[in-house]
């Protein structure tokens, strides 16, 4: 363990985490770790995990709705991602900003080792994991964690060191930001997305823009050429500016398909350059880089139709990527939990590639008004009979994409669990 985490550090000091998730119990162990007195909220049951976890670390725990007391004389509350900061708007009143934190932010507070972060609407995931292997191609020793797989206070009470720290981060996580500010922030894109949990856009613009506004002047500001105008104008940053467009730096070596990849990987680059990773060390990266499941990921060939599982695509823009990224003929999967956009806008660039759409699961009263008028459009209740009848309208040559624009809690558990049905469905034609 670190030398700045002893119990010392915070001893007196009652902390409230709110959300028994995965980083809620990693906040948990380091606040304990820290010395501080500590209560878990969740609003559901315990799990037996989080049973287990309340036996083991003797944390004190309350469930079921929370209440302005349960904060009151709190010195720091952490907020796990998946709450939203409205929803508990009434039982925070009154207390500081600064006490509210993510566990990101309280995480931050021990980080002893330059950290790349990477934030935007789509393609997070793809991007961190390819600056995770440019640095190791490179030799450098790497953390890959945040808002996916491991906290990062998980990496601190582990007593590993990392050279560099490379983290996913969100809006949500974002939003409770105070004093994170990575060596290297990276904003891949930005569109609509999450409106069900942000209040609106700008309020969605301005979690993604706190990843640059406590930079200092040796940091570095990674963006999209086209968000120039927009991000100088609100002055965003005191770090160094680097604008990205996509190029085909790469494009001679890579297994990842499509335009928006072409954007990820200039960034990827762009952001391990100034750790002294070399652009040949980069390309041996990319060339060894294996596309991640769910993103544009082929798990079937029947009679000559490729079967292509985008289950991650969970947003219009992410649609539009997969839509463009293929020259042969696209008979589209769509439809789930709608999380915002404009489904009509991408009405030119359907009708330029796709053949004809099924529409699955929730949210046919989105599609099916903006894509009928112009395109052969069905609907079913479930996957399974909407890849059969794609399937059976299919030619030779074409791709049957499951890339749903929305999220899968209407039918599954998870994005995984959707892919994974996909990918069930096709091999069993
Ligand atoms: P995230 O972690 O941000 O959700 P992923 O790397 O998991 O991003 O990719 C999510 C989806 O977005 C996939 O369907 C992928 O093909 C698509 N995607 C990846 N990069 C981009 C991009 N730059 N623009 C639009 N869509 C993208």
């Amino acid at each position: 363990m670190r030398e700045l985490i002893h119990p010392g550090q915070l001893r007196g000091h009652k902390a409230v985490v709110v959300g028994a998730g995965a980083s809620g119990r990693a906040a948990v162990r380091l606040l304990l770790a820290l010395g501080a007195e500590v209560t878990l909220l969740d609003k559901a049951e315990p799990s037996d995990a989080v049973r287990a976890f309340i036996e083991e670390t003797a944390v004190a725990f309350q469930s079921g709705a929370h209440s302005a007391g349960q904060f009151t004389g709190a010195d720091m509350i952490v907020l796990s991602p998946g709450i939203a900061r409205a929803s508990l708007e009434k039982e925070l009143t009154g207390i500081p900003e600064q006490k509210i934190m993510a566990e990101l932010e309280l995480a931050s507070w021990f980080f002893d080792a330059p950290v790349i972060a990477v934030t935007g609407t789509n393609g997070k995931t793809t991007t961190v994991s390819l600056i995770a292997h440019m640095l190791e191609t490179a030799g450098k020793k790497v953390f890959l964690g945040g808002n996916i797989g491991t906290p990062p206070s998980e990496y601190l009470l582990s007593g590993e060191r990392a050279d560099v720290l490379v983290l996913e981060v969100s809006s949500f996580q974002l939003q409770n930001c105070h004093s994170f500010h990575p060596q290297v922030g990276v904003l891949l894109n930005f569109s609509p997305n999450h409106l069900d949990y942000h209040k609106d856009m700008e309020e969605y613009l301005r979690a993604k823009l706190q990843l640059f506004a406590v930079q200092a002047a040796g940091n570095l500001a990674i963006a999209p050429l086209e968000m120039r105008d927009e991000l100088e104008r609100r002055a965003f940053t005191k770090a160094s500016r680097t604008y990205f467009v996509p190029t085909e730096r790469f494009t001679d070596v890579t297994r990842l398909v499509g335009p928006h990849n072409k954007a990820n990987m200039e960034a990827a680059w762009l952001a391990v350059r100034p750790f002294g990773v070399t652009e040949e060390q980069a390309r041996a990266a990319v060339a060894t880089f294996t596309p991640k499941p769910h993103r544009l990921q082929i798990v079937a060939e029947k009679r000559g139709v490729l079967f292509v599982d985008d289950s991650k695509a969970t947003t219009l823009d992410a649609v539009a990527a997969a839509v463009a990224s293929f020259d042969r003929p696209i008979r589209l999967l769509a439809g789930g939990k709608f999380k915002g956009g404009e489904p009509a806008a991408l009405v030119p660039l359907l009708k330029e590639r796709v053949k004809s759409i099924g529409l699955f699961g929730a949210s046919r009263e989105v599609f099916e008004p903006a894509w009928a008028p112009h395109l052969p459009v069905f609907w079913e209740p479930t996957l399974e009979p909407a890849v059969r009848k794609l399937f059976a309208e299919a030619q030779e040559g074409d791709v049957i994409l499951l890339s749903p624009g929305t999220s899968s809690f209407d039918l599954y558990g998870s994005y995984k669990e959707r892919g994974d049905d996909f990918k069930r469905i096709a091999e069993g034609l």
